[in-house]
């Protein structure tokens, strides 16, 4: 028996192998204070949930549209207006399993056979896998501390060729916390435009940025940027609401049109009354929303403050998201080892930056409680004075 050649390219996420390794850990009664998590620690708003219970007691348990249900798809249309000042219409959304199956969904639908796909690392563990998925090339562009971990339009350039199809930016950005400027979109932009490239804007942690920095939709700078972009997002990070699958992105009608197209043949879109959960979140209360983000900040300020203060390791602060990336190169050991180490011995889980494709890091989530953040950076502490 062999398998399709497809399935022997993919690697197996390295971040949900730190988490699994952890857990083991924890189930041997080991206390492991783990920074390993890629979801809000905060339950569902009960509003949310109760949404989704009244659906299903009303007997909402059918097939629903495979691009969405209406009423979500409509709700989605006024947040892109409201949030981003983007006009996509209903028919221009597209619903799916979660912002990661939109992700994939736009892939399989513009990339093909030998297409090359710009993508800034550090980056998003999925994005290269999806990449190949389709037949693709990832192109991977390192950026620099330096430039806050953001592609500049000059390193953009310089990794296209004529087979450059699609650009992914990840802003705010999994694992580095980046967020792109108005400014900066706009330079990558031109440069995306002069060759007609598809920009796959992942906005996903939209509602968590810090210190008063804005998020902005690139494809809300021009027509033009407009008609290249698919913006991708979803309820997961925002509502916490990882587990209910949904995520949503809107798109040029044609892209729509095929996105669509295959996920009615694959999913047949995504659980009925999970989706009136998600209209729910968005037509509910917004305040939970902002509780987390305050959270959120408060953990990233202790995070940044004592990351900083331990000799040899270099953070950037982080603007969006929830993780911190520091730059443990100056220890002299792979990201692997030294996350395997950290650990071994002092019990602290962290994911080794190389997932991201940059060796050089180790990312720490601020998705789990002041007190185990307390914690771990103390062990995390004493790990680096002992090396
Ligand atoms: C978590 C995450 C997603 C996936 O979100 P789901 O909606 O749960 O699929 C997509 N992109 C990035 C960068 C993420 O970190």
């Amino acid at each position: 028996m062999s398998l399709a050649h497809r399935s022997t390219i993919l690697s197996p996420s390295l971040t949900l192998a730190i988490d699994s390794k952890a857990k083991a850990m924890k189930a041997e009664g080991i206390d492991v204070c783990s920074f390993g998590a890629g979801e809000p620690d905060f339950d569902t708003p009960e509003h949310i949930k109760a949404a989704c219970i009244e659906a299903l007691k009303a007997g909402f348990t059918k097939y629903a549209p495979s691009s969405g249900i209406p009423e979500l798809r409509q709700a989605i249309s006024e947040k892109f207006k409201k949030d981003n000042e983007l006009d996509y219409k209903p028919s221009q959304i597209v619903v799916s399993n979660g912002a990661k199956h939109s992700c994939l969904n736009a892939i399989l639908a513009c990339v093909g056979e030998g297409d090359e796909v710009v993508i800034p690392a550090p980056y998003w563990l999925s994005y290269p896998e999806m990449v190949r998925l389709a037949g693709g090339e990832p192109i991977i562009v390192e950026t620099k501390a330096e430039n806050g971990w953001k592609m500049t339009a000059e390193e953009f350039e310089s990794a296209m060729s004529p087979r450059t199809k699609m650009v992914i930016i990840n802003s705010p950005g999994n694992p580095t916390g980046a967020v792109y400027t108005r400014e900066e979109l706009a330079a990558l932009g031109e440069v995306a435009l002069a060759e007609d490239i598809i920009i796959l804007s992942d906005e996903i942690y939209e509602k968590l940025t810090y210190d008063d920095v804005k998020h902005v939709s690139i494809a809300s700078l021009s027509k033009e940027l407009y008609d290249l972009t698919i913006t991708v997002n979803g309820f997961s990070k925002s509502y916490a609401m990882t587990g209910w699958r949904i995520g949503y992105l809107g798109a040029p009608e044609a892209i729509a049109k095929a996105v669509d197209a295959i996920q009615s043949h694959s999913t047949s879109g995504c659980t009925s009354f999970a989706q009136k959960g998600a209209l729910a979140a968005l037509k509910g209360d917004q305040s939970p929303v902002e509780d987390m983000r305050s959270e959120f900040d408060i953990r990233r300020q202790y995070m940044v403050e004592r990351l900083t203060s331990i000799p040899k390791v270099k953070v950037v602060t982080p603007q969006g998201a929830f993780y911190v990336l520091a730059d443990i190169s100056g220890f002299g050991l792979s990201s692997t080892n030294f996350a395997d180490r950290l650990l071994g011995k002092h019990h602290v889980a962290v994911v080794p930056g190389i997932a991201f494709g940059d060796d050089r890091t180790v990312r720490f989530s601020y998705a789990t409680s002041l007190d185990i953040i307390k914690k771990g950076l103390d062990r995390f502490e004493e790990f680096c004075r002992s090396l």
